[in-house]
């Protein structure tokens, strides 16, 4: 595996492959690797030919300067792991290579990123994703890119990105990687302590817990909520949000009559957490 660190190293290295006609894959991360990004790189090695793994904590997407400073950063042990898992490319430009001296450009998406996620964490949060993903897909032009459903709504943030851009990508979603005890992996788990570490098993719990209110016949998303909530509060998690919504257009669904995502995110101590779950109304898992 080569890491590499500009664009143009990374145009260069996959020049010739491109024109071979080898299919590209793609992996944007923003490190600390666990087994939900290697879930990702493995998806992109079974299905492409060679294997770019992008490593950038992009600034622009963080709202809170603290937790841009507290991101976990491991690049030596993050390269190990990606060539452990047969990558080809680590692409881990500078943040003056991505956002040199007078860049002006914000790709923005309207209406899908105002609720949940773009509410808590503010508007420029999916500006930054968007305007970091449009550049690495431009950067890398690959065929396929991979993202994790863990991020739902940034999923369906880039899928419309990818539609109302014209841009020539396939992008693949890969199901969430779970602790055993539930707890969605996330780079930012390692920051909990021990007693919120416990508590967050109840963020995965309280999701189970609509899903099965529903799987009982339950209809209402009001009352299907109420003892997801319940289980959250046992442990004293106060959730910015828990909600039922459209797994298309993530807006809150009113009536349970077709696929509904339930989509939760919480503080515990300093650490913000998010998870979700795809529910099927028609009982298949
Ligand atoms: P991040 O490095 O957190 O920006 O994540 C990079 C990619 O990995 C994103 O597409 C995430 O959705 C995905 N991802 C993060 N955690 C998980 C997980 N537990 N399971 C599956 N995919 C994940």
């Amino acid at each position: 595996m080569r890491t590499l660190r500009t664009v143009g190293q990374i145009r260069a290295a996959l020049a010739e492959p491109r024109r071979m006609g080898r299919v590209i894959g793609l992996v944007p991360t923003m490190g600390a690797f666990h087994d939900g990004h290697l879930s990702l790189m493995g998806k992109a090695r079974e299905e492409c030919d060679v294997v770019v793994v992008s490593l950038f904590v992009n600034p622009a997407q963080f709202s809170e300067p603290d937790d841009l400073t507290a991101y976990p950063r491991d690049e030596g042990r993050d390269a190990a792991m990606a060539a452990e898992a047969g990558v080809d490319y680590l692409f881990a430009p500078s943040a003056e290579d991505v956002y040199p001296p007078g860049f002006a450009t914000t790709v923005s998406i309207a209406s899908l990123t105002d609720a949940l996620e773009g509410a808590h964490r503010g508007a420029a949060h999916f500006d930054g994703v968007t305007t970091v993903v449009t550049k690495l897909l431009n950067m890398v032009a690959p065929d396929v890119a991979y993202f994790g459903q863990k991020d739902a709504q940034q999923a369906v943030v880039i899928r419309r990105l990818v539609r109302d851009l014209d841009m020539a990508v396939r992008i693949e979603l890969c199901p969430t990687i779970r602790e055993p005890d539930g707890l969605a992996m996330s780079s930012r788990n390692a920051r909990l302590s021990a007693e919120d570490r416990a508590r967050a098993t109840a963020l995965h719990r309280s999701l189970l817990a609509v899903r099965e209110n529903i799987a009982n016949g339950e209809r209402d998303p009001a009352a299907a909520r109420a003892r997801a909530l319940a289980e959250l509060s046992s442990v004293a998690i106060e959730p910015d949000y828990l909600e039922l919504v459209s797994p298309e257009t993530m807006a809150p669904v009113q009536q349970l009559d077709g696929d509904v995502l339930a989509v939760v995110a919480a503080r515990l101590g300093a650490t913000r957490l998010i998870d979700n779950e795809l529910i099927h109304l028609n009982g298949r898992p």
